[in-house]
């Protein structure tokens, strides 16, 4: 069982590469945005109170997502080759509490492939799908814009982690999703021949 991680900052293309890579190697897609949207579409407490914080570019507590990613880990889901996580881990909290989790089943982050864009690029992306998908958090600049301020803040700290763990690949987040999607298939197939 393998273990990626797609990162990037929102509007990176983290969910269109995850589609492809699903097909392609046949991975669990865990994405913590998707799923925080169902609660919120089923209207449960936590999709109450998820909603609140999204809508203002925030994010949810740890806790509350490192418990959805357990829950998703850990449901039987025999017939694939690994998984891919979306979205997850946000923090350096996060990413700690991953690895522990990884380690009790004697497993760990096998790549965290990392797509990387630009402040000016996210905001145009977002903006275009805003057109497309009818997510309230992409419509407001005010929105998008503590969202960008939050990635950098909470999320980037992340790329020394892993840098430092060594299993840090970057990707050009700016290319056609074509030849992005070749340079991460490059990556994995490495790792899967090792
Ligand atoms: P994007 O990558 O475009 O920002 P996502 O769908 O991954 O979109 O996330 C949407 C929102 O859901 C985030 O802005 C945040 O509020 C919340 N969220 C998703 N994943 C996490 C996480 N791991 N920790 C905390 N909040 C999260």
């Amino acid at each position: 069982m393998k273990y990626y991680i797609i990162f990037g900052p929102p509007g990176a293309g983290k969910g269109t590469q995850s589609s492809l890579l699903v097909e392609k190697y046949c991975l669990k897609h865990i994405s913590t945005g998707d799923l925080l949207r169902k609660e919120i579409e089923k209207k449960s407490e936590l999709g109450i109170l998820a909603k609140s914080i999204i809508d203002k570019g925030c994010l949810v507590d740890d806790a509350t997502v490192l418990e959805m990613i357990r829950k998703e880990i850990f449901a039987n889901k025999p017939d694939v080759n690994g998984f891919i996580l979306d979205g997850f881990p946000r923090t350096i909290e996060q990413a700690i509490s991953l690895d522990k989790l990884l380690e009790s089943l004697g497993r760990k982050v096998d790549a965290v492939i990392a797509l990387e864009i630009d402040d000016d690029v996210m905001i145009k992306r977002i903006q275009h799908r805003a057109k497309i998908e009818d997510r309230v958090d992409d419509m407001d600049f005010e929105t998008i814009q503590n969202r960008i301020i939050t990635y950098h803040k909470k999320t980037e700290p992340l790329i020394k982690y892993y840098k430092e763990k060594g299993n840090y690949f970057p990707v050009n987040g700016e290319t056609s999703i074509e030849d992005g999607f070749n340079d991460i298939c490059q990556i994995i197939n490495k790792i899967n021949n090792e």
